[in-house]
Parts: structure tokens; sequence; C-alpha cells
């Protein structure tokens, strides 16, 4: 139990004013927005994007009293009640407080980190030794800088082993990920181009990445990513080389299923693994040893790999039935990754009622102290309902303000599932693992095809901050939500960006403006292209037009004087050289003027669009653009008397023109992962579209595949037919091997025509099996310059059929 005492204490900071220093604190914040259980917590103004210590009176507000913060000059006169300590870097102190709390532990921790897998052997590892230990593992990929410090602090003393996750992108920065988890048991999963970004070398990744095995007892990896693995101390290796501890003599999957056959001190034995996919088969070995390191009988181990599950880790956002959202995360369970989940609840607006299917948790004994931690979670949510399953829950019953039903299992829910009758509501499925959450989403949710597109929401955020990082400060940030926000979805991306602070969204059409009102989104929308049939709208719905001539000006200005309006925020468009909407250099006259000034408008910005921001060859038209802009918005402002704000860079802009990014920026395309300026910006994929092998068939040479007997083969080949067509938007273009689809990370060419619903790739050189997964496009840059397009194109193609499913990882 920690005090703000004690904080200081541990921090050892000479600066500090306490009012109250026996409050207790149990909770590390660092975002105002993300405040559970104000009692207990202490707020750290950490400097990232955004200046944490902006946000100081917000937490305040809402209750909190300790801050940790590094602004010397930060007055602390308005708030007299709290206690404040300063430090040098608010970072490194929340680090220094998770790696005090770390080394009041002796009980086993296990660090696992390597390019990709870290999480699925987290999550399996958990699954595997959940019956002898009191297992904590760190939530979701919380690994990086702050993601572990959160982690390693959620150490509870009845947790008797930990698995923790360390992520790293830069150099430097295991170090401080060490001196938090200090792991007894190091685990390096594998080493692969992930996050290669200010890496040089393989080599320099795998220094990095040693560093987290400074102290470990023993060290677990694979020989194959280690050049000189006999020179390590302490290591336990998997691999084929005779000198590995754990030798891999043969693999053969079939059906699924992979047989592994290793030797292990003299002794053969075989482990059947329930994937055959490359990465499934690696994670699952490197779990092995771990059960071997840590002692188990082989018959255990043998009988847990042959048991494990995939995991779908991800919090999921699908469309519900009775015009619901389902937000399904029922495969983990305790306080933490509920807290996660809860954020996500919030951020999504579209619903006013929101409601909580809980079930109890197992892994974390359900002391009174969790117990009372979960009613304070959640009864500081609006919730309308919260259904508890599992008689552990139900003491905690009469303590929460929601309405509440009960039910001693998942089976019980089900059956009364028409009784509840779940409507017009955003339900957030929350539940350990053993109490198959997942079928009561299946109930909830809508069907879906076999073709759909993920959206991973928290790209788009991890996005926007790398955008912001380029902006200069105070510019605005307006986000282009056009078209279905370029084919990923509506208003669950613009929550997204309402909970992210944006200052603007743009939407081209009034009823994607709607859309977004109705679910909930309360900033400032812009419409592109309003026309006079919706102007009832724009007002109902608070929209702001933009206006691009005369005649529509005159029509908006009728349009509103009839309704005694005063002030009402417009955009006018200058046309510097687009020639598509705008006005004309010679059409800002004194008529013009004249009209602008009525009072029941107010020029809310003035902008123009950049031809070719990205066009190197074409720098002199652009800056010419950017010239004659600044020369009319200014003289617009001179005349109207008023400042507004003026605007002109889209995304390639940001980048190629940092000077002209003025008042405000319009990311569009770029917030979306697609970076078209190649200057090193890391963008994260939002969306990924995934189709399945409907059908093998094995084809003799010289016959044909397809309509039109377009597809000839030249050798006897294996053919498979996918689900995705040009009526989905998989472009007809891409038929006869000009496009590219994946399939367990091998590339295949499509062959023959496309078809409507359908279409056909050649599988002969890879292994492939019917309702595997495909990945349509796994390079959409190249695969629209293949047909002679922009991705922008292949993305708002893609169609409204196609099942948008969100996830938050
Ligand atoms: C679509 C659009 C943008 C965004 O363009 P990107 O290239 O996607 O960043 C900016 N401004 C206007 C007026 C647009 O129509």
């Amino acid at each position: 139990m920690y005090t703000i005492a004690s904080v200081l204490q541990i921090l050892s900071s000479g600066h500090y004013f306490l009012s109250d220093s026996s409050q207790a604190i149990s909770e590390l914040v660092y975002d105002s927005r993300k405040i559970r259980d104000v009692k207990e917590s202490v707020f750290f103004a950490i400097k990232s994007s955004r200046d944490g210590h902006q946000f100081i009176p917000d937490a305040y507000e809402k209750g909190i009293r300790s801050f940790v913060i590094s602004d010397s000059d930060f007055s602390i006169l308005p708030y007299p009640d709290a206690n404040f300590i300063w430090v040098d870097d608010t970072l490194k102190a929340l680090q220094t407080l998770a790696a005090f709390h770390r080394k009041q532990f002796t009980i086993p921790v296990i660090g696992i980190t390597g390019s990709n897998g870290k999480t699925i052997v987290k999550e399996w590892l958990h699954q595997l030794l959940s019956s002898e230990y009191n297992v904590y593992q760190s939530p979701k990929s919380y690994n990086s800088q702050l993601g572990v410090a959160l982690s390693v602090w959620n150490l509870q003393t009845d947790h008797t082993l930990a698995i923790i996750e360390a992520g790293i992108s830069r150099p430097g920065e295991m170090e401080a990920l060490q001196q938090m988890i200090d792991p007894s048991i190091g685990v390096l999963t594998n080493l692969g181009t992930a996050h290669m970004e200010g890496f040089i070398s393989k080599n320099d990744k795998l220094i990095e990445k040693w560093q987290l095995f400074k102290n470990a007892a023993q060290i677990l990896f694979s020989s194959s990513y280690v050049p000189d693995a006999k020179s390590i101390q302490n290591r336990f290796t998997w691999g084929t080389k005779e000198a590995d501890d754990f030798l891999i003599l043969n693999i053969s999957t079939e059906h699924g299923e992979s047989k592994v056959t290793a030797r292990y001190r003299q002794e053969h034995i075989d482990f059947v693994i329930p994937f055959q996919d490359r990465a499934s088969i690696e994670n699952a070995i490197t779990c092995i040893i771990v059960m071997i390191q840590l002692g188990y009988d082989f018959s255990v181990i043998q009988e847990r790999i042959r048991g494990l599950r995939p995991l779908e880790m991800r919090l999921q956002l699908k469309k519900g039935k009775n015009n619901c959202s389902i937000i399904d995360d029922s495969y983990s369970n305790d306080l933490a990754s509920l807290q996660i989940a809860l954020d996500f609840l919030n951020q999504q607006n579209q619903h006013t009622q929101k409601s909580l299917i809980l079930s109890g948790f197992v892994d974390a004994k359900s002391t009174d102290k969790i117990m009372d931690k979960l009613i304070r979670l959640l009864n500081n949510q609006l919730l309308k309902r919260v259904v508890l399953i599992g008689s552990s829950l139900f003491d905690i019953m009469s303590a929460i303000n929601s309405e509440v039903l009960c039910y001693e299992s998942t089976a019980e829910l089900i059956a009364d599932l028409p009784r509840i009758n779940f409507s017009n509501e955003a339900i957030l499925i929350k539940g350990a693992r053993k109490f198959h959450l997942e079928e009561v989403s299946q109930q909830l949710v809508e069907k879906s095809h076999d073709t759909v597109m993920e959206i991973n929401l928290k790209a788009i955020e991890s996005n926007l901050i790398q955008y912001r990082s380029l902006l200069r400060k105070d510019v605005k940030l307006m986000a282009m939500v056009k078209a279905f926000s370029y084919g990923s979805g509506s208003f669950e991306v613009a929550n997204v960006l309402q909970f992210n602070k944006l200052d603007y969204l743009t939407v081209a059409f009034v009823d994607e403006g709607v859309e977004l009102r109705k679910a909930g989104v309360t900033l400032p929308i812009m419409v592109l292209s309003p026309h006079e049939g919706t102007f009832d709208d724009v007002l109902s719905y608070r929209l702001e037009p933009e206006i691009y001539s005369k005649r529509m000006l005159n029509a908006f200005l009728q349009f509103i004087t009839d309704r005694q309006i005063k002030g009402y925020p417009i955009h006018i468009k200058l046309d510097t050289g687009m020639h598509r909407l705008g006005f004309m250099a010679n059409e800002l006259d004194n008529a013009l003027i004249t009209l602008l000034k009525r009072p029941q408008i107010k020029v809310a910005s003035v902008f123009s669009h950049l031809v070719a921001s990205a066009d190197t060859a074409q720098k002199e038209f652009t800056a010419q653009q950017i010239q004659e802009f600044k020369m009319l918005a200014g003289k617009l402002e001179f005349s109207l008397g008023y400042p507004f704000l003026k605007h002109i860079c889209n995304t390639t802009g940001i980048v190629n023109w940092p000077d002209a990014q003025m008042d405000m920026v319009r990311l569009g395309i770029g917030l979306y992962g697609i970076d078209l300026s190649d200057n090193g910006l890391h963008l994260e994929l939002v969306s990924v579209l995934k189709t399945t092998i409907s059908q093998i068939k094995q084809l003799n040479a010289a016959e044909t595949v397809g309509y039109d007997r377009k597809g000839v083969l030249k050798r006897d080949s294996r053919i498979a037919t996918v689900k995705i067509g040009y009526a989905d938007g998989y472009d007809r273009r891409l038929g006869n091997g000009l496009g590219k689809m994946m399939i367990a990370g091998q590339i295949v060419p499509t062959i023959g025509n496309v078809c409507m619903d359908m279409c056909m790739l050649d599988i002969t050189d890879i292994t492939a099996n019917e309702g595997d997964e495909v990945i349509v496009f796994p390079d959409l840059i190249q695969a629209s310059k293949d047909i002679g397009t922009i991705p922008y194109e292949l993305l708002v193609g893609i169609s409204s059929r196609v099942k948008r499913v969100y996830f938050y990882e």
C-alpha cells in the first residue's frame, strides 16, 4: 500500500508541496479522460505529443488531488488542497515507481520480447499455466515505455507468477523496460522485420532486445535468430542444430494440426500443436520450453499444448441486431483489461444507452479489494444495465447503481436474451475465456459474410499522433471523414477522432454529417458539398457549409434570413488552381464582401486546396498556389474586419509544405495509414480487407479458368476460388494476374477475369486449404499503381456490402 508520501520518497524529489501526505495511492493516471478511481490516483503530467500539464485542471476538476509534474513554473495556486511533486522527467518518474514496485516481488517474472508473437505467447502461457499459478499478465499489448510501467504497477501480492511483454521501437528504449520488468526468465519469440524503424540492422535489434535479459536466470530462444547462441550463458535454446537443448527433429502438418518431434536430454517426445501455420508452431514451441523450464511433466505439456486455442485477442466493435453496437472482448477478464474496454465503450457515442455483460474474474482471486475497485469502476460509468454472470459476482449486485441482472451461467443468460431485448444501445461483452461469452456475442451480432474489412481504430490514433508531431505550435487539425472515412467507417472513426480532441471534421455531403451527429459526434463539422435542398438539415444538425460561389451564398443567406439566425459559421473556398469549386480571385469583389458582412453569417474559415502537393515536379505551382491563397485570404480578412482560420494543406501538404500549415490543416489519407510522401513516417495500416477460400481445384495444363476463357493454364495447377468480386469493389482490372493476394504470408496472383462476386487465384506454388483466410490487398499502393489508379480509389471503392469490423488493439 502506497501513500503520496511514500511515492515522494521513492522518487526522491526535493521539490514538492503536500497538503495531505497520507493520501493512499493505487492508481497511476496519465490521461485525464481515463480516470476511474479518483480517491487513490496520482496524475503524471507526461509530455508526449501533447503536454500533460495542460490537462491538470481537468484532472483536478474530476477529483484528482495528487500530481507529479515537471514544469517548475507551473502555478499550483488554484489547487490549494492538492499534492504536487516536481521531477525532471515525469515518464521516468512513473518508470521509477514501477521499478520500485517490481522489486517488492520475488515471484518468477517471465519477460517476453521479439518482433512478433509476444502477445500470443503471453496469452498462451497464461492459458497453459493458470491451473498452477495465479498468473499476472500485462494487459493487451501494453508493452511500451508507458505501457510497461502501468503493467508492472498492477502486480498484486496474491500473484504467483507474472508474464510481461516488452516492445521497443527505437534504440535505447530497452534499458528502462529492463529495470521495470527485470525478468527472471527471459523469452525471445522471434526476430523479423516488424518495427524496423530506428534500427540499422537485425543485429542491432538483437543487441538492444538482449538488454532485457540482463539479470535473467534463464534465457529461452530459438538459435536460428541468434548468431552466436553458444556464447550466451544461462541459455535454453530450441532449433534444428545439434547443440540446441530442445532439438527439433521433425515437423509434419496435416488437417490443421502439426506434429513436432523433438529431443530433450536424449529423450524423444512428440507434441501435437493444433495449428499448421509457421508462426503458431514457433509460438507453441516457445511455450513448450517455458513449461519445461518451469518443471512441468511432458504428459501435462503434451495435453495442454494440444488444447491450445486460437486467440481472438482483439477487442472488436461489430454491428449488432436491433440497431445495437456490440463491443466484443470475451477472451480475458481482469480489472486492467476491463478498464481498457470501458474506455473504448465510452469513446463510442452512437448510442446514449450503454450496457455491460460481465463474467466473473477467474485469474486474480476475487479479493474484497478487487471487488471494491470493481464496484467503484462500474459506478463511475453511466451504464444503463449491468449483466453479471457467475455467482462470484453476485455479492456486488446491491452495490451497483445501474439496473443489474444476474445469471449463474452463460447458458442461462442466452436462454433469457429474448426477454432482455437489447435495442439501440452499445453493449460491452467482457468475460474470462472459460465463460465462453463469444456465444452471447454470436447471438447479438448481425451475421457477416466471409469477406470483411477489418479496421484498426488504434492505428488511426497512432497515425494521428505522427501527424500531430509534424504540426507547428497551435496549428489546428481537421480530419477528412468524407466518403465513409475513406472507406473505413463513419461514426466509429469519428468517435475516436472526437475522443482524441480534433478541432474539426469534414464530410462531403450533408447526410454524412447528419449520421455523425446522430451518433453523438459534437465536434464542428464542415460540409464540402452542401446543396440548397439540404439547408434544413445543415441548420438542424449544426453543420457548417462550404460556400464556393455567389449563387450559393445568396441561397444560403436567403434561407437563414427567414430564420432569424445570427453569426452562422460558414467556410469560404477559394480556387487557386484546382479549378473545381471555389471563388476565383476576380470574384472577390465589393458585392461579395457586402454579402459576407451580413450579420446572419460569420466566416469561420477561408481555405483552398493544393493540386499537387505530393509532386516535387510541381513545386513551383504549389508555391504559387500558397502565395496566391495567402494574398487573397489576407485581403478578405482586411475587408471583413475580423479574423478567421486559414488553411490549405492536405496530408502531403502537411509534410512537404510545413510553412503552409497556417491556422489549420486538413488530414485525409494519412490518417488511414497511407503515406504518399515517402518521408519516413511510420504510419500504421488501418484497414485490411480479408476474404476466404471457398474451393480449391486441381486442373491440368491448357484448361482455362473463368469467363471468356481468359485464364489459360500453362502448367498443371491448383486454383482457389475466393469470395470477393467486382461487386465488392475488387476492381475488374486486377484480374488475369495483375492482382496479388496473400495467403499465410505467401503472395499469389489472380487468374482469369474477376467475376461479380468471386475471383480465382493460382495457388500452385504454395500450400493453402479451403477456408483459409486471404488478405486481398497485401500492398494497396502497389495494387493501385498496377492498374493505373491511386489508393484513394481502391479504398473508397470497397463496397458497403463488405462488412466492416472494428477493433482496438
Ligand atoms: C479530400 C480532401 C482533403 C484531404 O486530402 P488527402 O490527400 O487525403 O489528405 C483535403 N482538403 C479537401 C478540400 C479535400 O476534399
